[in-house]
């Protein structure tokens, strides 16, 4: 296994281009600055040093990309889904082949541990190839049969559209919601997250490379208010696929009202990890432990809010603090490490703040709930566990995306559910328990868009993606995805001379 110090070489070279070029946009086939020749400046997490200038997008550049996504949609969208489905294998191809490169670009943008990372490439790549293979079906729809009629329904790309994306693991959501609109037919224009735009421009060049034709795809960095609220409202951007925060989808709405945008929403959550007395604790605790603390905390589907059987609170709660102790801390590419530096000092000090919260509010802290001096000084922050907190509490109503677990008892089954779904989002849902007819009973009234039980979040392409609440519009995955990103049509065909009503004669 290769050390931090050769990693760290490593991943200098990748980034090397960055530092020296910067990352420019990459509109109608052309890489080019932002309009006005305006940039902005991204540190790394891990020493808050400038790594890159990155083209600071506006309307002006949106509105290029927007036209030239428009220009190119009817050749892309008439093109046969075989040879949609060969480019977006090529792209899968080099992402393969650039997977190292990617995982280390992310983990110095991101702060993200390598020993997750290292596998995030080649989930992208499988996002490419299970809707590349599904493109050459994209359109094929149902016949209805009625009384005297016979209905076929068909589906085609809805046209253009804008793809806005997160921090947290911004190269494998890229693909998750780019490959899917690319199958259907649509042609787009990417805006990647403001705090971590580096393996976005990779998997621009990597389409490029694999012969997209121009235009199909666009990339506009830039701010959210800026360059992503431009793309929100821009009229020849028919849907808006977006991953990020709640309130941030809920501006995208208004945004997007007076064009009537079509949305997708993937947000926040604040998911429930529900142990039952009867669970294998072992197993429950391991599982419960890997959903906060795996990539940071920063993930949507963390396991947030433990809520433990009170029979079994103590017992349970010092085995997730044992373990949480043992985790490692520590540069992002030291192939030990677990937790990483978090994204930014503006995120980490909202991290920290949720912790004096907490202790404001009155929970315990079983352990960590400090920052810590990791190598290069840069945003780490110890794993922490808040015990003897209530749901009524602010860390355990809201989302604070980082390694910060908050544990309350429950006398009952009754009170676990009133507590899981006492809360504004409604994301993902675990729960642990022996007890067959229980986990059937508890997750039907679970209020959550996808539920595990007795199992961590292990993601199978084909099923529904998304949430409920406040953590989500509509669902990807599968044909779901299509659904988002086409239009379905009816059309009637009569099978008999059946009776018009005559009007005016
Ligand atoms: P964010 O909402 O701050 O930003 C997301 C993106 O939206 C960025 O590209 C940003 O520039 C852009 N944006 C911000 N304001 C905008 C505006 N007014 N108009 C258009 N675009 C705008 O989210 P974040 O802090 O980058 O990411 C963390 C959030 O993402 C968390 O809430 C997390 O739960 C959520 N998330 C959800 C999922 C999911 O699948 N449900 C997955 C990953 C992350």
């Amino acid at each position: 296994m290769a050390t931090l110090t050769q990693n760290i070489a490593k991943a200098e070279t990748f980034l090397g281009r960055f530092l020296k070029y910067g990352v420019m946009n990459h509109i109608n086939g052309e890489d080019m600055p932002a309009s006005e020749g305006s940039y902005f400046e991204i540190i790394s997490p891990v020493d808050l040093k400038v790594m890159a200038h990155v083209a600071r997008g506006k309307a002006a550049d949106i509105d290029r990309a927007a036209k030239a996504a428009k220009a190119a949609f009817p050749a892309w969208a008439a093109l046969n889904g075989d040879n949609r489905k060969a480019i977006l294998h090529k792209i899968a191809d080099a992402i393969v082949k650039r997977a190292e490169e990617i995982a280390f670009v992310e983990c110095m943008d991101t702060g993200q541990s390598l020993r997750f990372m290292a596998k995030a490439a080649l989930r992208g790549a499988e996002n490419f190839r299970f809707f590349a293979d599904r493109a050459p079906d994209a359109r094929d729809g149902k016949s209805i049969y009625g009384i005297g009629q016979l209905n076929v329904t068909s589906r085609s790309p809805i046209g253009p559209v804008g793809v806005i994306t997160p921090w947290n693991t911004p190269f494998m959501l890229s693909t998750w919601k780019i490959a899917p609109a690319l199958a259907a037919g649509c042609t787009l224009v990417h805006k990647p997250a403001e705090f971590s735009p580096l393996t976005a421009r990779l998997l621009m060049d990597i389409a490029v490379e694999a012969g997209l034709p121009k235009g199909v795809w666009n990339l506009v960095n830039g701010f959210g208010e800026e360059a992503g609220r431009a793309l929100t409202e821009h009229p020849d951007i028919r849907a808006i696929g977006f991953v990020g925060e709640s309130r941030t989808g809920s501006m995208i709405m208004r945004q997007g009202a007076d064009t009537l945008k079509r949305v997708h929403f993937e947000l926040g959550g604040k998911n429930p990890v529900v142990v039952f007395a009867d669970a294998d604790l072992e197993r429950a605790a391991d599982a419960a432990v890997f959903m906060i603390y795996s990539l940071n905390g920063e993930r949507c589907t963390s396991s947030s809010r433990l809520l433990v059987d009170a029979s079994i609170y103590e017992k349970f709660t010092t085995m997730v603090a044992e373990r949480a102790k043992r985790i490692k801390v520590g540069h992002p590419l030291d192939p030990e490490t677990v937790i990483g530096p978090l994204i930014h000092p503006v995120h980490e000090k909202k991290v920290l703040e949720y912790i004096a919260i907490g202790q404001r509010e009155g929970a315990v802290l079983a352990t960590g709930g400090t920052k810590l001096n990791g190598p290069g000084g840069g945003c780490y922050v110890a794993p922490t566990l808040f015990t003897g907190a209530h749901n009524k509490m602010r860390i355990a109503q809201e989302e604070i995306f980082g390694p910060v677990l908050t544990a309350i008892p429950f006398k009952d089954e009754a009170e676990a559910l009133d507590l899981a779904n006492d809360i504004q989002y409604g994301l993902t849902g675990y729960i642990w328990t022996s007890d067959v007819t229980r986990a059937f009973r508890f997750s039907d009234h679970l209020q959550a868009g996808m539920i595990w039980v007795n199992s961590e979040n292990v993601r199978h392409l084909p099923t529904p993606f998304g949430g409920t609440k406040n953590s989500g519009i509509g669902r990807d995955g599968g044909d779901w995805s299509f659904d988002f990103y086409m239009e379905t049509k009816n059309v009637a065909f009569a099978t008999q001379s059946h009776k018009i009503p005559k009007l005016g004669g």
